[in-house]
């Protein structure tokens, strides 16, 4: 545990720092303790963690561009629904205020309103500096203090100073802009600027053609579905995606006691099956017991989750399902047609509504450099996918803050992947290499830190079902898991000889 005095001068006005913008004058300098950037998922479980090391008068300084806490759901599009259970989507152990059942799919405002209620049950603990509407521009390690700099919109620096900094800037999800067409009939317009449930779209009758099968496709055919019985509503669901069935995995009421499967016991069992060459096998193997999905190719799997019924009424209320991509909408011979990447071509009716939603997690513009995910000093540790250490950065934030208070984060083998470069060379492997990941360094973790860190970790997804169910999950976890890694860490070889992507220990695979 780390305890250290806070800075008698907190702070000062210097003389203007590095290449600052014309209007720049002078930069404020803070210090701090800790300075976490980041307010999303990940940034506010680091925070939650570093609130439970730290005393009353020490002080963390949260850094985000973004004007408040939340991260991505701050302006992701206003009907999306939380698909996983929201008691389990927290901050370390703070319990939700919304009185609703386990099994309510929380909404954006909710999950807005319980992050601003995690940041202010924090603040009871620790002092807070909230440095919201600044983005994280460099940072630097100079005499056991990390430095880092700044930048408002409008052009202002200001230069934290701090002990400790954890840089929790998550997957660089971003609003989507509407596709570009070279038709002038066709109305096409991106969910985060466009709510299905009202507006323009909402008072036309016109078809409308959603682009994307994934999450933010269900979400928008659902919305649509059932706000308008009888519209025309298409998919074009490009490869298709696999989701995980929420009722085989959180079954409700009574039925916790006994039935569906606990999470972590399939993760164990997909780690077991996965060997690092044998990912199409265990994507059926999943598939078959535990996934759900509307088109009749399912190419990806993002732990995306979707309940039985949903996938009816989606499925049900869709017009017409094609599997392919969206290259451009043209008028031609009086007609309006889709284009797509196969050659083919759909006459759409003119005045057609075409929504974006081909997903925020694969964009290659915000793709990220490589960074170890923590640096050689121990003092910067970094969340973010080229350097993923568990399956969720939320995970990561919680347990990799942990380890860096307890002084243990450069002790453990712990085996760090490269997501992108991964999902860029194979969208099957994915999946099962993050859980083959996240086994074995989970493993490794309950091996050093107090069973405390554990217990206190509400993010985990098998408090869905009652104690005697988990206890029962917790033992098998104890007897199996050392003898486990050692498979686990011979398919993380495999995975990185085979796609020649970095998954290593950190000092091999960062050098
Ligand atoms: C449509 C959609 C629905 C989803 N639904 C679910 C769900 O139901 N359940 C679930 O578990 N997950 C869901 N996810 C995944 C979701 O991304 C994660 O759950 C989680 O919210 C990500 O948290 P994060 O902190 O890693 O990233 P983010 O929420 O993206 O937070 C990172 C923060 O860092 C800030 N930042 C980045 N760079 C800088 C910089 N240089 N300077 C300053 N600040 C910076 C960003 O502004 C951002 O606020 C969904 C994702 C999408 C896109």
């Amino acid at each position: 545990m780390s305890a250290y005095e806070p800075s008698a001068v907190e702070t000062q006005d210097v003389a203007e720092v590095g290449d600052v913008s014309p209007v720049e004058t002078s930069a404020q300098v803070e210090s701090c303790d800790v300075c976490i950037v980041g307010a999303g998922l990940a940034g506010i479980n680091a925070l939650f963690v570093a609130s439970r090391y730290l005393s009353r008068d020490q002080k963390v300084i949260l850094v985000d561009r973004r004007e408040r806490v939340g991260g991505m759901w701050v302006d992701t599009y206003p009907y999306v629904r939380l698909h996983q259970p929201h008691p389990m989507f927290t901050a370390g152990n703070i319990k939700w205020t919304l009185g609703q059942k386990p099994s309510y799919l929380a909404t954006k405002g909710e999950v807005l309103g319980h992050f601003e209620h995690c940041l202010n049950e924090i603040k009871r603990r620790v002092r807070v500096d909230e440095f919201f509407g600044w983005t994280l521009e460099s940072h630097d390690e100079t005499g056991g203090m990390v430095r880092i700099t700044c930048r408002s919109a409008a052009g202002q620096v200001r230069v934290v100073e701090a002990k400790r900094l954890i840089k929790a800037v998550g997957l660089r999800v971003e609003p989507n802009e509407p596709l570009e067409f070279s038709s002038a009939r066709v109305q096409s317009v991106s969910p985060d600027y466009c709510d299905m449930r009202g507006g323009d779209i909402g008072a036309s009758d016109t078809p409308v053609w959603v682009v994307g099968g994934g999450k933010t496709g269900m979400d928008t055919a659902h919305a649509l579905i059932t706000e308008y019985p009888g519209r025309e509503v298409n998919l074009v669901a490009g490869s298709g995606t696999m989701f995980a069935s929420r009722d085989r995995f959180y079954p409700s009421g009574a039925r916790r006691w006994w039935g569906g499967t606990r999470l972590n016991k399939v993760a164990s069992e997909m780690s077991r099956r996965y060997d690092g060459t044998n990912e199409t096998e265990v994507a059926k193997w999943f598939r078959a017991k535990y996934g759900t999905w509307l088109t009749p190719e399912t190419g990806n799997f993002l732990l995306g989750v979707l309940s039985e019924s949903e996938n009816k009424t989606i499925a049900a209320g869709l017009n017409d399902v094609i599997m392919d991509h969206v290259v451009d909408a043209v008028d031609r011979n009086g007609a309006t047609e889709l284009v797509f990447r196969s050659g083919a071509t759909k006459s759409i009716q003119p005045g057609s509504w075409v929504v974006n939603c081909t997903g925020y997690l694969v964009r290659r513009d915000q793709d990220h450099d490589y960074e170890p995910y923590v640096s050689r000093s121990g003092a910067v540790v970094s969340i973010q996918p080229r350097s993923a250490t568990l399956h969720l950065t939320s995970f990561m934030g919680y347990f990799m803050t942990h380890l860096l208070f307890l002084d243990k984060i450069h002790d453990l083998p712990l085996y760090e992947l490269d997501m992108q470069d991964l999902r860029a060379k194979s969208q099957t492997a994915l999946p099962y290499a993050m859980f083959s990941l996240a086994q074995h360094n989970l493993s490794l973790i309950s091996d050093s830190v107090p069973t405390k860190v554990f217990l206190d970790c509400g993010l985990d997804l098998e408090r869905w079902y009652p104690l005697p169910r988990r206890l029962v999950g917790t033992t098998q976890f104890l007897l199996t898991h050392r003898r486990e890694r050692e498979h686990q860490r011979k398919t993380l070889d495999t995975v990185r000889e085979r796609f020649d992507v970095r998954c290593g220990p950190l000092l091999d695979a960062s050098r």
